[in-house]
């Protein structure tokens, strides 16, 4: 099988050097062959994407969205076949994919508003006679780093923004599921942008310790797991590199007795097994309190054991497999772990058909608080129960967390939701919500282990990490200016 092509000052640019195979995992087929590219790969692509810059800062920021404005008119013609092909390397339901590219292009919607999002701010006569400005300019080459889970979505966090202000960009997609990525810059590649403003590079290891020591690279946007994000954060940072880092999480759903049962029971089973629990705001955890435990306990283990799993292409499957057979092994050493630690296994999920790597719902009561499966990130479609008497030790429990990601709280009473808005360590809240995704016009707010930086990706913070402020100090006296 050939294998895909990296997309280089728009040029398709084949790699020489070692390939991996991309399985769908579903059934196992195998989709293609990735380049795993090397330092030289990532130099070409730095250099065409520093060369490009000179000229795209000068476009007008107008001009720059008018490109937007039509890559938005392509992925919606392209809807369809782009979800599909996320289902199909990524493994999540047709809905969950389409969910996915929605959110891609409300960022590219945000970031048409770029020429009023990027600018500056003058204050006259600050001192007398003198004018201060602050202006955004671009920062250079920007490097885009992504994870599995979401092939379309999180490039997007990022893509649009970086190329609104000015910047030129490489992208890196995960190894794992470069096919929606290599779509996404097929249609790019038809939008006439200038050679260089966008360039694409396949790879894993080699190519993302390529792009954190190159010295044309400004800007380092990295989506994946907490263990890769300090090592990007920590080694951008030491290359003098601006540079923001999304990480793991486990996060926590507090269920209160006075939470409406229905509606907390569906949205808490499509937080934990929607996309076979792999979004980095899927509810790995429900506490109970108090009166909560026991109806909460019952009606969650029924709606796991109904879920429908199975290829996502197909009509109603409501969840697909985990990524990769490795995953499905991995988490089920995480489920035994968790009995180990004495756990009561109420769903067991550890068995499912293949040919893919399918696993089913499982849930977990009496989770022992300090123990592994309790601060673990599973990222696989296992729920743990841990029941306590007050909503204070449900926060306490929340806050002595190693992740900052998201918690939601179910609840009719405004005090509480107050409460844990006020007090939770965590950056993304839902309140009788599940997944608490902030829209493309928020930041994705994460904390502590779950983000290594200050700006985060999305609405303001985004324009904000790429553009630097310039501020010029001006003095013009006319009595000067008539002498000359
Ligand atoms: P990952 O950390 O394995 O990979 C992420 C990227 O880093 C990939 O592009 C990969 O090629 C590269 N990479 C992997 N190992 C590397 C290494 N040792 N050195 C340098 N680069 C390396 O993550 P993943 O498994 O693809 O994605 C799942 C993780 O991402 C989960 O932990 C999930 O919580 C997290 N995630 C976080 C967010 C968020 O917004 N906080 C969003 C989505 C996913």
């Amino acid at each position: 099988m050939k294998a895909l092509a990296n997309y280089i000052a728009a040029d398709w640019v084949e790699s020489n050097g070692a390939c991996q195979e991309v399985k769908n995992p579903a059934t196992g087929e195998v989709l293609a062959s990735v380049p795993l590219s090397d330092a030289a790969l990532v130099d070409q692509a730095a250099r065409a994407a520093r060369a490009a810059f000179r000229e795209w800062r000068q476009v007008p920021a107008g001009e720059r969205i008018q490109f937007l404005f039509k890559l938005k008119a392509v992925l919606e013609e392209s809807f369809e076949e782009l979800a599909r092909t996320i289902t199909c390397e990524c493994g999540k339901t047709l809905e969950e994919s389409r969910g996915e590219l929605r959110r891609a292009i409300e960022n590219v919607e945000v970031a048409c508003g770029i020429p009023i999002l990027m600018q500056g701010a003058v204050s006259e006569d600050i001192a007398r006679g003198i004018d201060e400005l602050m202006i955004r300019q671009p920062v250079g080459v920007c490097a885009i780093i992504a994870p599995f889970n979401f092939p379309a979505m999180i490039p997007f966090w990022f893509l649009p923004y970086a190329i609104a202000c000015g910047n030129t960009v490489v992208v890196k997609p995960s190894e794992r599921v470069p096919l929606t990525m290599q779509r996404v810059f097929q249609l790019l590649d038809a939008l006439g942008l200038p050679p260089g403003v966008v360039n694409l590079v396949h790879g894993g290891r080699e190519a993302v310790d390529a792009i954190l020591a190159h010295p044309d690279i400004r800007a380092v946007s990295f989506v994946g797991s907490s263990a890769v994000a300090r090592h990007v954060y920590a080694t951008a940072a030491a290359h003098g590199k601006r540079v923001q880092c999304q990480g793991g999480a486990k996060n926590p759903l507090i269920v209160l007795p006075d939470a409406d049962p229905e509606m907390t029971l569906k949205i808490a089973a499509d937080s934990a097994f929607g996309c076979a629990g792999q979004r980095c705001l899927a509810a790995s955890l429900a506490i109970t309190v108090g009166e909560a435990g026991a109806s909460f306990t019952e009606a969650i283990a029924e709606e796991a054991a109904r879920r429908v799993v199975g290829n996502g292409l197909e009509p109603g499957v409501q969840m697909g497999p985990v990524i990769t057979p490795e995953s499905r092994t991995r988490i089920r050493g995480l489920i035994q772990k968790g009995l180990d630690e004495g756990a009561r296994l109420l769903v067991d999920g550890r068995q499912a058909p293949g040919p893919g790597n399918f696993l089913k719902p499982t849930v977990l009561a009496d989770l022992p608080p300090e123990g592994e499966i309790a601060r673990t990130e599973v990222f696989g479609p296992v729920l743990g129960l841990i029941h306590v008497h007050e909503v204070e030790e449900a926060i306490e429990l929340i806050n002595r967390g190693a992740y900052g990601n998201m918690a939601c709280l179910f609840t009719s009473s405004g005090a509480s939701a107050r409460k844990l808005r006020y007090e939770a360590e965590v950056g993304n809240l839902g309140v009788n919500v599940g997944v608490a995704a902030p829209m493309a016009y928020f930041p994705f707010s994460g904390w502590k282990e779950s983000f290594f930086g200050d700006l985060h990706a999305q609405g303001h913070h985004a324009v904000e990490f790429y553009t630097q402020t310039k501020v010029v100090v001006e003095r013009w006296p006319r009595d000067w200016a008539r002498k000359f």
